[in-house]
């Protein structure tokens, strides 16, 4: 491929033509790739501020149908709390589209690149540092907005648990578990780009196809554990009740878990992981927390529906025919000069006395992880849509297996518990959020008092 690319800008020197049809297209590819830069960010600002308006307005009276179970002071924190993320949300945004122009079309990645081809040359070790040095930068440019939501935002509404240490310790694992992990799998898909011939993309997908199965069996087992403990769950009666209801629904698991979320975040969750039947459950132990034991067997329901309703294997064949999509392609833009300069970075020319040519591997990569999201971001209300689809199935599941009362309680105390805003802005809804409102959702529960209000 890389090959193809000096072929291609080696043209460029002996014809006439093709400099204006290569920079024509160039350009048209600058122009195209800045609007849906600058029109995606002015979209999801209207949308953050239409959120912020509506939630602002609202924030004096608790809805009508909750006016009985939710208190006026629940609901004003609520409001704050969504308030005050989203305002931070604004400057996270126009944070990130800054940073993604200034990896592009300002030139960062090509000065990136062009040091690290005068420090180490071309070739498999230089691709692997650009792709390692891009990041730790973007990483590093992170870490402001991470501390600042987590030591301001969360700690200001009481959900941080974490101290800076513990910050730091999670900081440090996740880069070595990164690196470890990232390094082998970038360096053969990068190897496969250079010698697996026209049909890389393919062979790059199966191997993508192949990791991410694989982490799915071996997150549980070894990589979840160095950042939380597990223990068995020990409450019997709540033992006794899962183990019922797994039966019943016709589940089999490898255990059921309580993780030490709480020493993070006060936040709340359940959920499944691993395959067949090495599937495990894991309860935070902030979910046991707050809720009764009928409540958190009506959650487990909710999870059991969206596997009874097969929806996280759809997702997982979808994930693989995106990627798929994805990695085709990446595969024919990665021949094209123009998806180069289009974005900033000149390719590298043969470097001189060197075994030919330098690849360009690495670099249509990183281009090509920066320039899609800024296409992508208009497809989020249909995955927002399906996905709130979904969650309706499985509360459906849920009010069928348990009792429909113990499902609304349990929504309305997690609402509560992570001052979750009762009255979003409806466009804002369809756009994001992946769960219905909780208004929608205890609408549809029978024997909720929301629904009969
Ligand atoms: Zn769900």
């Amino acid at each position: 491929m890389a090959g193809i690319v000096a072929d291609h800008l080696h043209l460029r020197s002996d014809s006439p033509f093709f400099p204006t049809a290569h920079v024509s297209t160039s350009l048209i590819w600058t122009s195209l790739f800045a609007f849906f830069l600058l029109a995606g960010l002015l979209l999801r600002l209207w949308l953050a501020t239409r959120q912020i308006r509506h939630v602002a307005r609202h924030r004096n009276a608790v809805p009508a149908a909750f006016a009985a179970r939710i208190p006026l002071a629940a609901h004003e924190r609520a409001a704050d709390y969504t308030i005050t993320k989203s305002r931070f949300g604004l400057v996270e945004m126009a944070l990130s589209a800054a940073v993604v122009l200034g990896w592009t079309l300002l030139g960062g990645l090509d000065a990136l690149n062009q040091w690290l081809m005068g420090a180490l040359g071309g070739g498999m070790w230089q691709q692997l540092a650009l792709l390692a040095c891009f990041a730790l930068i973007s990483g590093t440019i992170d870490l402001p907005s991470s501390l600042y939501s987590t030591f301001v935002i969360e700690q200001r509404f009481g959900f941080n648990q974490m101290s800076l240490r513990l910050w730091l310790a999670d900081l440090l694992k996740s880069t070595l578990v990164g690196a470890l992990i990232g390094l082998p799998l970038a360096a053969l898909i990068l190897w496969l780009m250079g010698a697996a011939g026209q049909l890389w993309w393919l062979w790059a997908w199966c191997v993508w196809m192949g990791f991410n199965l694989l982490l799915m069996v071996v997150y549980p087992l070894f990589i979840a554990p160095i950042f939380n403990q597990f223990q068995p769950l020990e409450d019997d009666s709540l033992k006794a009740r899962v183990t019922a209801l797994m039966q019943r629904c016709g589940f089999t698991s490898k255990g059921l878990f309580v993780m030490d979320g709480s020493r993070r975040s006060a936040h709340a969750n359940a959920y499944f992981t691993g395959f067949g039947a090495g599937k495990r459950v894991v309860f935070f132990d902030t979910l046991l927390k707050q809720l009764s034991v009928g409540e958190v067997e009506a959650v487990l329901a909710h999870e059991l529906g969206h596997f009874k309703h097969k929806h996280i294997t759809r997702r997982i064949i979808g994930m693989f025919a995106i990627s798929l999509l994805g990695f085709a392609l990446l595969g024919w833009l990665s021949t094209k000069g123009w998806f180069y300069t289009g974005l900033g970075v000149m390719p590298n020319f043969n470097v001189a006395g060197v075994d030919g040519s330098a690849p360009n591997d690495a670099l249509a990569l990183l281009l090509f992880l920066l320039a899609v999201p800024v296409f992508t971001v208009f497809l989020s209300p249909l995955f927002a849509q399906m996905s709130r689809k979904h969650e309706f199935e499985a509360d459906a599941y849920a009010v069928a297996q348990t009792q429909g009362a113990d499902l609304a309680s349990a929504l309305l105390k997690l609402h509560e518990d992570n001052a979750s805003t009762l009255t979003p802005d409806p466009v804002y809804v369809k756009f994001y959020y992946s769960h219905p409102p909780a208004t929608e959702r205890l609408a549809r529960i029978p024997h909720s008092q929301a629904s009969t209000a």
